[in-house]
Formats: structure tokens, sequence, C-alpha cells
């Protein structure tokens, strides 16, 4: 029997690129598979036409072999190089193309081990804390609804006294083969989806899941110099397994609040401070609240500049794990007077007719300097 060409068995063109080819095999296939079709042998026959032709020509050196030698070029590996193709590639194609077309039964197939058993979801709680609980750290109680093992039935979902038993359609396993020609074809087991073993007599409490929904309370400690953002994993803290599986983990999410005062980059905070123009030109002190609890002296010396920093050392935030503390910067704001009075007004006018060169070194003669720069 002539074999048919591979090109036109996908009905593609020879220069045809991989994206045409991978469209043209997906249509195609989709059309004569093996479930759309059933008991239809010549659909069958050509869904393994396709599959070998797309093996063939998705593999760049299979594909230039095969544009060289035809069918021959395979030929010398006889069934066994047929074989090959059903296999590992087969496999491949399987996943590539149809994964969605099979859906979750072959995603929840792999996710499970033996007698059913499947790891419990892993659970996120987002937690808010202040910047002062992450000054001290603390232990938060917490409430988290999940669901646990069923303390009735040990999470076997039988009724105690009894025992699930083994599937008898699937034999145990959760999926059954079905012969499709040369391929076949697996796929969970549809008596017991999967599990592998049937309940005669579930559970009363928790009908046969092998678990129930519950809220716990849950201790989590919080570590003091926690940064915003971080995640704490509890493992084995998520949802309990089903039928015995191992239970998934708890992430709590943690964010910390903006203060009202301090901004935090890592483990310095930074103080904006606002003093008046007397203030800043007489200089003066000023008292500043830290988070252990005390209050820091700054002190502003005469002629002070805004922008100008002080830093307060060991007054910012703990390093996670450490003994070490990072520095509080105080940023110093001038608030220009404004709502003047008459008498106001007229001192400050007094006062600027006393002003010399030396009192504002950086404003005097700033636009002529600036004039002069440009325009030389
Ligand atoms: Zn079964
Ligand atoms: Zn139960």
């Amino acid at each position: 029997m002539a074999k048919a060409d591979y090109y036109e068995t996908l009905g593609v063109s020879k220069t045809a690129d991989e994206k045409e080819l991978k469209s043209a095999f997906r249509k195609m296939a989709m059309k004569y598979h093996p479930d759309k079709n059933p008991g239809d042998a010549a659909a069958e026959v050509k869904f393994k036409e396709l599959n070998e032709a797309y093996e063939t020509l998705k593999d760049p050196q299979k594909r230039a072999a095969y544009d060289r030698f035809g069918h021959a070029a395979f030929e010398q590996g006889g069934m066994g190089g047929g074989g090959g193709f059903a296999g590992g590639g087969f496999s491949d194609i399987f996943e590539d193309i149809f994964g969605e077309m099979m859906g979750g039964g072959r995603a929840g197939g792999r996710a499970r081990s033996t007698n059913g058993r499947e790891r419990g979801a892993d659970l996120r709680y987002n937690m808010e804390i202040s910047l002062e609980e992450s000054f001290t750290g603390k232990t938060a109680q917490i409430r988290v609804p999940t669901s646990i093992t069923c303390e009735v039935c040990t999470g076997s979902g039988a009724k105690p006294g009894t025992k699930p038993t083994t599937c008898a359609t699937c034999q145990g396993s959760g999926r059954i083969r079905a012969a499709q020609g040369f391929f076949s074809i697996e796929r969970t087991c549809p008596t017991c989806h999967g599990r592998g073993q049937t309940i005669a007599d579930p559970c009363g409490k928790c009908h046969g899941q092998g678990r129930v929904t519950e809220e716990r309370s849950l201790s989590v400690s919080i570590p003091s110099g926690i940064e915003d953002g971080t995640r704490i994993r509890l493992q084995g803290e998520g949802e309990a397994g089903l039928r015995g599986g191992p239970s998934g983990d708890l992430y709590i999410f943690l964010s910390v609040k903006p203060h009202e005062f301090f901004q935090r980059e890592g483990a310095d905070l930074f103080c904006s401070v606002p003093i008046s123009m007397t203030t800043a030109a007489l200089g003066g002190t000023f008292d500043v609240g830290t988070l252990d609890g005390t209050k820091s002296r700054v002190t502003v010396p005469e002629g002070t500049q805004p922008g100008k920093q002080f830093r307060l050392k060991g007054k910012g935030m703990p390093v996670l794990r450490s003994a070490q503390t990072g520095d509080l910067y105080i940023q110093i704001q001038i608030e220009t007077p404004q709502k003047l009075t008459k008498r106001q007004r007229e001192l400050l006018q007094e006062f600027d007719q006393l002003s010399s060169k030396d009192n504002n070194p950086e404003s005097t003669g700033f636009f002529a300097r600036m004039k002069e720069f440009f325009e030389g």
C-alpha cells in the first residue's frame, strides 16, 4: 500500500512553516479525533496518518530527511520507528493540542497519586499591619475558612466500620485506556472519577469527600522588621487533601499600612518636618516622636536651609532577624509665613532693606549670573 504524502495528508504546501503545520494539524486532528468519530475505522486511520505526518514534519531533521528520501527515510526503522512516533511524540501532541479539550480530568489525574489522594489547595490570607506592628512584631490570631480532614472517617470518605472498595472499572488506577486501533487513549475513569475507589457507604458527615469545611483559628507570628509585600508560608495549614492526601500550604500576604508621619525605605525611616522661617533663620529645637515610644530632640542650627537632613541613629526600623536597626532621617521643610498683618509686613520690609548679600548668597544676583551664562 503506497503511503500518502505527508504534506498532502496535512493539506499544506512543501514550503509551509512551523506555524502553518501546527495549525493545519490542529484543524485536521480535531476533525478526525477518535473521540469525535467513535467506531469510525477510516477516521482512525486518518488520525494516525495525521499524527505520523505532523510528527515527522515538525522536526526539522526528520523533515529534511523526508524531503530528500520520502518515506524510505524512515523505513529501515521498521515498526520500531513507527512505535517511536506513537510513544513519546504522541503524548506530546496530545498535551499540546488536546490538553484543553480533554480538560480537567487529565490535569486532575496528574495531581492525583494512587487511591485518588489529592493534595489540598494552597490558601492565601491577606493581612494588613501598621508600621508600629511591623516595628514591634506581633502574634496575630486569624480565622481561616478551610476544609479539613473529616474526623469521623479520618479522611477515607467511607462510613466508620466500612472501607472504600477498589473501583471495578479501572481496577484502582483511576484511569481507563480505550484502544483506538494503533493508539490507546487514556481517560479518567467515569465510575470513580479518578479516585480509584468507590464508596458504597459514604460517611454521613462529609458525604464521601473525606473533608469538611470549617473555620480554624490560627496563631501567626509576625517577626519585627517585616516589610510590606512579605509572604509568610505556613506549611500544611492550607486546605486539607482529598481522601487522605497531604494538606496544602497557607500563605500570609502582608501589607504594611502607610504611616501618617514616617516613610520607610528598607530599615530607614524618613520624616518630613516643616519649621517656620524664623526657626530656620534663628535656629531652634523641636522633639519628634519615634516608634520605640520615646522622643528625640532635634537641634536646628541658625541659617538652616530647606531640604537639610538630620540623622537620628538607630531610630529607624529593626532589621528582620537581626539585632540591627535603621536610622530615622528628619528632612527639613521651611514654611514661608502667610496672611501677614500690617505690622509684620512693615517689619519684613524693614528687614529686607537691611539685608545684605551675605544674608542671601544664593538668591542675590542669581538672575544676573544666569543672564551672563546664557547671553555672554
Ligand atoms: Zn475507577
Ligand atoms: Zn467523613
